[in-house]
């Protein structure tokens, strides 16, 4: 089944007051920061959206994406894939003071001049953020094992007594 594309706006107050719904994607070539910032953006993103208000009457909005993207090991420099989903709940205000007496559950967006939220933005940096801050093959597809780095590791503390200290020890008992 295709699906639809996702309006790249939407005024979330309406879409609340109607409880609408989405479901479909934002196609790859839109997403440019999200491939700037990885080898390749190799699908579209899926996105779930719902609008609705709450029992404080606020409006809110809760979604879902996920979407596969190329990254660069930095254990053995190969690309490798990985595919994820982030999940989201804001809360869009007119007011951006209004952002502190926000339930904490809810992140604030601002609605902007024309009554509207960009979804393009705010579905690219939830998957912006939610990108390994290091990324790495799992351990077992990773060319470079575990067991051949050596940083972070301290090797173990030889237990024989220094020899420097006795010589130290036998000077200070001969100017006795
Ligand atoms: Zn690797």
């Amino acid at each position: 089944m295709q699906k639809v594309k996702l309006p790249l706006t939407v005024d979330p107050i309406r879409a609340a007051q109607k409880r609408s719904d989405y479901d479909g994607i934002i196609t790859a070539n839109l997403l440019e920061r999200l491939a700037e910032s990885t080898q390749s953006v190799n699908s579209d993103a899926s996105v779930t959206l719902t609008f609705d208000i709450d029992n404080q009457r606020l409006v809110v909005l809760h979604g879902k994406a996920s979407v596969s993207v190329d990254l660069e090991c930095q254990r053995c420099g190969d690309a490798y894939t990985h595919s994820y989903e982030v999940e989201f709940f804001y809360s869009p205000l007119r007011n951006p003071e209004k952002a502190d007496e926000l339930p904490e559950a809810y992140e604030p967006i601002e609605i902007d001049e024309n009554g509207e939220i960009s979804l393009l933005q705010l579905i690219e940096d939830e998957l912006m953020v939610a990108l390994p801050q290091v990324a790495m093959h799992d351990e077992v597809d990773c060319k470079v094992s575990s067991d051949n780095l050596v940083f972070g590791e301290i090797p173990s503390a030889d237990e024989r007594p220094n020899p420097f200290a006795v010589l130290e020890s036998l000077k200070h008992s001969n100017k006795e």
